[in-house]
């Protein structure tokens, strides 16, 4: 008997596990992948993110595995640039984009090292049911043997098509259309001076991102609008290339001379969502739970975040300091605040449809690197969004542009 057992062991499963066994508790991963092993999906991790990495003790070894630290970022919106970087907290001044063949295989590890039990090759086929309470799970070994397994309280970390989400039923809310489309591939030999920066260029409705990555490597990807799935799946590498001539000529030329080193991986199944993460006997976390277009890359960060509360969650239960509902429910409620203006702005930029105050606030941002580190601190979730959206902010920040901006609504996105 268990007292976790948490399904998927990849950035949420395997953190909220080693910290769910650093507080004395038995833990059980269960993953049908075996590690180290890719999954679909880029890899910019924020300053937040690498934050709490170091706090467990494992920033050293990711920085060790010859990930480029990434200290600069340029976005630009048409033809203005907005650069600068987030403001270091905690020590923190960079971020990195390591491939998830070494950053999931490193949280396994760590799992396992500090006491978790991890079952690869596990698929878990249904949960188990006392009345309306979860029990435990019943899947098929790597061996190819059906076990049942108990524990109290079974966490579903196993992602955007969550098994525990349905076989709970879990509620969802807060949903949003998908609004994107986006397919990324892996380039060498692009110039030197990219290694420590990430450039994103947004263009109409295109949106384009360079990332630095282990082996020399820069990950590009490039977005566009849900509606253009069907175009975009007809000739990926045509239309890819397109979106690139159009939003980043000069980054178009420069793959002419680079070598693309992997194939296409993509998806429009970017469906924006909250899930009720907890109900009798069960919990969910990261994209199991939660999940948003990945154009603004928060997901691994929150995993990581909600990692922290959910272990506290659940340990407060599990050692009967506090009632289940009042531990869970507040889980739920600080990680929907903790979420919900970053939730709106993702959704808002994944929809290219920038309404004004953002176009003159881009025009701030390019002429202010004071406000230009801030508002990439908001996207690195060092710098809260609450403050950089308040209402004095933005008066401040507006207050900045000459008085005759308002008469013209420019051409600078979308
Ligand atoms: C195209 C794309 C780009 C992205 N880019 C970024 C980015 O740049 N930065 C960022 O922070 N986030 C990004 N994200 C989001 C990020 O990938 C997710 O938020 C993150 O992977 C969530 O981790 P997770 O552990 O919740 O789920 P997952 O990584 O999906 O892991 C789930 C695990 O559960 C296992 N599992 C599932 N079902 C079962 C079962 N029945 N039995 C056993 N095991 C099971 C799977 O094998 C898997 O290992 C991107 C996502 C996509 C799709």
């Amino acid at each position: 008997m268990y007292d976790v057992i948490v399904i998927g062991g990849r950035c949420a499963g395997s953190p909220l596990a080693m910290l769910l066994a650093q507080l004395g508790h038995r833990v059980l991963v269960l993953d049908r992948s075996h590690f180290p092993s890719d999954r679909l999906s880029t890899h910019y991790v924020q300053p937040s993110g690498l934050a709490r990495l170091r706090r467990w003790g494992l920033l050293d070894q990711l920085a060790a595995s010859g990930c480029p630290p990434i200290r600069e970022a340029r976005w630009w919106f048409g033809e203005t640039l907005v650069s600068g970087f987030a403001p270091e907290v905690d020590g923190i001044d960079m971020a990195y984009a390591p491939r998830r063949t070494v950053l999931d295989a490193l949280l396994v590890r760590a799992a396992r090292d500090r006491g978790v039990e991890v079952r690869e090759g596990f698929t878990v086929r249904e949960l188990l049911f006392d009345g309306d309470q979860v029990c435990g799970v019943r899947g098929r070994s790597a061996g190819g043997t059906d076990e049942t397994i108990r524990a109290t309280v079974v966490v579903g970390a196993d992602g955007r098509h969550s098994m525990v989400a349905r076989a709970v039923g879990a509620e969802s809310y807060d949903e949003r259309p998908a609004y994107t489309v986006v397919y990324y591939t892996y380039w060498q030999g692009l110039s030197a001076h990219r290694r420590n920066r990430n450039e994103v260029f947004i263009h109409e409705d295109t949106q384009i991102g360079v990332i630095p990555t282990h082996d020399d490597a820069y990950l590009i990807q490039a977005a566009r609008p849900h509606s253009f799935a069907a175009t975009y799946r007809t000739d990926i590498e045509g239309h890819y290339r397109q979106a690139i001539r159009e939003a980043a000529p000069a980054l178009d030329r420069e793959l002419d001379g680079a070598t693309r080193v992997s194939r296409f991986l993509g998806t429009a199944a970017l469906q924006n969502y909250y899930r009720r993460p907890y109900g009798p006997g069960w919990a969910l976390i990261g994209d199991a739970g939660f999940h948003k277009d990945p154009l603004t890359g928060q997901g691994i960060s929150d995993a990581w975040r909600d990692a922290e509360s959910l272990s506290a969650a659940l340990h407060a239960t599990l050692t009967g300091a506090e009632g289940w509902d009042q531990a869970m429910s507040e889980y739920e409620r600080r990680r929907n605040a903790d979420s919900a203006m970053m939730y709106d702005f993702t959704c808002e930029a994944a929809s290219f449809e920038f309404d004004p105050m953002t176009r003159h606030l881009v025009q701030v941002l390019a002429t202010s690197p004071e406000h230009a580190n801030r508002f990439f601190g908001v996207i690195a979730g060092t710098v809260a969004p609450e403050d950089f959206f308040s209402p004095d902010s933005l008066l401040d920040m507006l207050g900045r542009l000459p008085e005759d901006t308002f008469a013209d609504e420019g051409d600078l996105v979308g």
